[in-house]
């Protein structure tokens, strides 16, 4: 029985060291029958369940007596028959002084041949430490409920045990969407793998931090910087991860916009230079380092004025930080020095940058180069004033050869109508109507030069008046009755209604039309000129058509210049200066009207001004006397000769005006003001004609103003001739005390005109 005898003793042998094993387990092990009827309890389920020793445990039913796990036997066998293999799980279980501990459960049916279950065996393990660890961690994250970031914990699997109100609302999910699921439920898939990866396992390490995408419920991706850390339970077991997460899209928003903002201001194509509120230089962009020609690192920190040159005072520099200290935008310019001494001018403009309270806590320049700006506006100016006096020079000129031309005309016209009508002969008759015509279109040139003159150097001023158009328009088209009756052409009128009223100068109305219709006959052989003017609304209309040579569309533009004619040069074929058009265009133009043309060659042309009617900067008056275009007047009496003393320099004039007024005035003269003086005072006269330019002594205007003051000559009618007829003129010669005024060269008619004019009101 050697052999018997060696087994019975190995087997007694592993016995005893599997008892000793199960004893000294440091984890509960227990065996039961089906029912719960303990057939063996270990050391540590013994303590567990606070029982002195086995026997005091054995035979009890765990789940009857009082103690042991929580659940029912019903359902623990339920679960066993279900899985058939190790189940594990967590319960609650008794002690026997009643209190409450957590474990966790691994238990396992023993069966026999027959598949019938003898007995239980469990594994117990005492989690309560853990238990209650997680349950602080879940109540310190209730705690961070009104937190904004966002809260999770997760198991060491990455399940999600407890989110906060800030990532259910950040996320849009509801709670129980949540709880049990994987976290990377809410990792977006467009994060790098690589990042992705290494989160656990460095979570679980210790912590993970950086940015990661994330996504909404509703698929919505967004930028989260996310912290995760790992927490252990009190005996330094890895327990659970704790994640706190921040959406960062407003954040990644601004540091975007910083990027474009700062991105401009380097590229900004102008210089850009910040300073502390000292006046410091922090930041100058590349167009500042370029422009000022020294390197960064040469101006962080120095004072902005070491681009100084002194152009400017002290007291400019204290308005300037007066300025923008009490938070005002300065802008001026300044002339600057670069690194290598050149000097260039800036405008700029400069102002504090403040923060949230209101305090100053920078200043920003931002300066323009303008020097080659300023060089060209200089030029500019030059070459304007250079233009301007070139206009006045010309215009001087046009005016003082315009009475240079005149002067003498008086006499040429003067003695050849004298001619015209005292002599018999028909040659000479004829040569002298033939001077005349000549004479008189140079005069009405020399009128033309002289309103162009007066018209560039703005010295015509605007006069409205109160213009009724159909009367004067009557007027001037039987000033060209004979000429269209001699060229075989027929002049026609329509007038809108029977009198039109606008507010306008007549002079200028009467020039206007007086050009067109001029032309209008020049440039025509056969047929008509036809005028009409019609009222609208605002404005009135006036029309000149003629049946002429026409204009060909290139040319619309260029008639409208001085001096510019279709047929120029040698070979032109029509008398005319270029001027009537132009003086036209600026006349309608200066009040407020417009001309245009419209034409065929070889079939007319149309002239159509338009002016405004309500364009009144006078009240409404009636045209005076004077300014009125009435038909020749002649005096009516010839008896009792009035006298009259002409005082003019130029012997020609006298003897032509004593010709002209043969039959009114009893004409005596002088060369001499001052001699006029004592003359006046000897006898009385009853008209003087007073020449303005006496070239010696005193002039006409001085003389007037004397006359006025002898007694006697108070209201006598001083008629002032004159060959400078600009503008303003007229006025001066009034005021001085002359009560008419006549300018050289002047017709029979005219001049006959003006003495009864006169006479009548003395
Ligand atoms: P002028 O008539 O003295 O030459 P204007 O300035 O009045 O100067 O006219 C300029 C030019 O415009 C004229 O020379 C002529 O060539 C053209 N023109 C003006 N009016 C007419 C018209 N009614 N028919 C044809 N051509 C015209």
């Amino acid at each position: 029985i050697t052999k018997r005898k060696q087994i019975q003793e190995k087997l007694e042998f592993s016995e005893d060291q599997f008892h000793k094993l199960y004893d000294n387990a440091k984890i509960g092990l227990y065996r039961t029958t089906r029912e719960g009827t303990i057939l063996m309890a270990n050391k540590e389920l013994v303590k567990m369940l606070g029982y002195p020793s086995f026997g005091a445990l054995a035979s009890r039913n765990i789940e009857k007596g009082g103690f042991g796990p929580s659940y029912s036997r019903k359902d623990f066998i339920e679960m066993i028959e279900k899985h058939s293999q190790v189940i594990n799980f967590e319960s609650a279980w008794t002690r026997l002084d009643g209190t409450v501990f957590f474990v966790r459960e691994n238990a396992q049916a023993i069966r026999d041949s027959n598949n019938n279950i003898l007995y239980f065996d469990g594994v117990v393990e005492d989690i309560t430490e853990r238990k209650l660890a997680e349950e602080e961690i879940i109540m310190l994250a209730h705690s961070l409920k009104s937190i904004n970031e966002c809260v999770s914990i997760t198991d060491l699997e990455d399940k999600i045990l407890f989110v906060n109100e800030s990532f259910l609302k950040t996320y849009g999910y509801e709670e129980n969407e949540l709880i049990g699921k994987q976290i990377t439920i809410i990792r977006s898939l467009n994060n790098p793998p690589e990042i992705v990866k290494e989160i656990l396992p460095a979570t679980v390490q210790g912590e993970w931090k950086g940015e990661l995408l994330n996504i909404r419920k509703d698929g919505s991706e967004f930028p989260v910087h996310l912290s995760t850390t790992l927490i252990n339970d009190k005996e330094g077991k890895p327990l659970r991860l704790i994640g706190v997460a921040s959406d960062i899209t407003a954040q990644k928003q601004m540091l975007d916009d910083i990027l474009k903002l700062s991105s401009a201001v380097e590229q900004s194509p102008v210089s850009i230079i910040i300073t502390d509120i000292k006046g410091n230089i922090e930041y100058v962009n590349p167009k500042g380092i370029e422009t000022t020609g020294y390197q960064f690192s040469e101006l962080q920190g120095k004072n902005p004025r070491i681009f100084k040159t002194g152009e400017k005072s002290a007291n400019d520099y204290k308005v300037l930080w007066d300025t923008i200290s009490s938070r005002k935008e300065w802008h001026g310019e300044f002339q600057n020095k670069k690194k290598n001494g050149e000097l260039y001018w800036e405008s700029a403009s400069i102002s504090a940058i403040v923060n949230n309270t209101g305090e100053i806590i920078h200043y920003l320049a931002v300066k323009e180069d303008i020097t080659e700006q300023k060089k060209i506006n200089e030029e500019l100016i030059n070459s304007k004033e250079k233009a301007e006096e070139m206009s006045r020079l010309k215009s001087n000129f046009l005016a003082n050869m315009s009475h240079e031309l005149r002067t003498p005309l008086v006499g040429i016209l003067g003695f050849a109508e004298i001619i015209r009508q005292e002599i018999v002969s028909p040659e000479i008759k004829v040569m002298a109507e033939t001077i005349c015509k000549s004479g008189n279109r140079l005069s009405e040139t020399l009128n033309l030069i002289l309103d162009l003159s007066q018209l560039e150097t703005e010295k015509k001023e605007i006069k409205f008046q109160k213009v009724e158009l159909v009367v004067i328009t009557k007027e001037v088209i039987t000033l060209f009755k004979v000429t269209a009756q001699e060229k075989g052409l027929s002049l026609i009128s329509s007038f809108s209604s029977e009198s039109i009223f606008i507010n306008f100068d007549a002079r200028a109305y009467y020039s206007i039309l007086n050009n067109l219709i001029n032309n209008a006959i020049k440039f025509t052989s056969e047929g008509s000129i036809t005028t009409s003017v019609s009222q609208y609304d605002d404005s009135v209309e006036i029309s000149v058509t003629d049946t002429g040579i026409g204009i060909a569309k290139n040319d619309y533009q260029s008639i409208f210049e001085e001096f510019r004619q279709v047929s120029e040069g040698y070979s032109r074929n029509f008398e005319g200066s270029g001027l009537g058009l132009s003086i036209t265009k600026k006349l309608v133009e200066k009040y407020g009207g417009t001309i245009t043309v419209e034409s065929e060659v070889g079939k007319g042309s149309t002239f159509k001004v338009i002016l405004p009617v309500t364009n009144a900067l006078e009240i409404l008056k009636e045209p005076t006397a004077s300014e009125k275009l009435t038909s020749t007047k002649y005096p009516e009496t010839k008896l009792g000769k009035p006298l009259g003393l002409l005082v003019d320099d130029d012997p020609l004039v006298f003897q032509v005006m004593k010709r002209y007024l043969r039959d009114y005035v009893e004409l005596e003269t002088t060369m001499d003001a001052e001699f006029a003086a004592k003359l006046l005072r000897k006898k009385k006269y009853d008209i003087i004609f007073m020449d303005i330019n006496l070239n010696r002594g005193m002039d006409g205007k001085e003389a007037a103003t004397i006359i006025r003051k002898i007694d006697g000559y108070e209201f006598t009618p001083i008629i002032a001739t004159t060959a400078y007829a600009l503008a303003g003129d007229r006025e001066k010669f009034i005021s001085a005390g002359c009560s008419h005024y006549l300018s050289k060269p002047f017709t029979k008619t005219e001049i006959i005109d003006v003495v009864s004019e006169a006479l009548k009101q003395k």
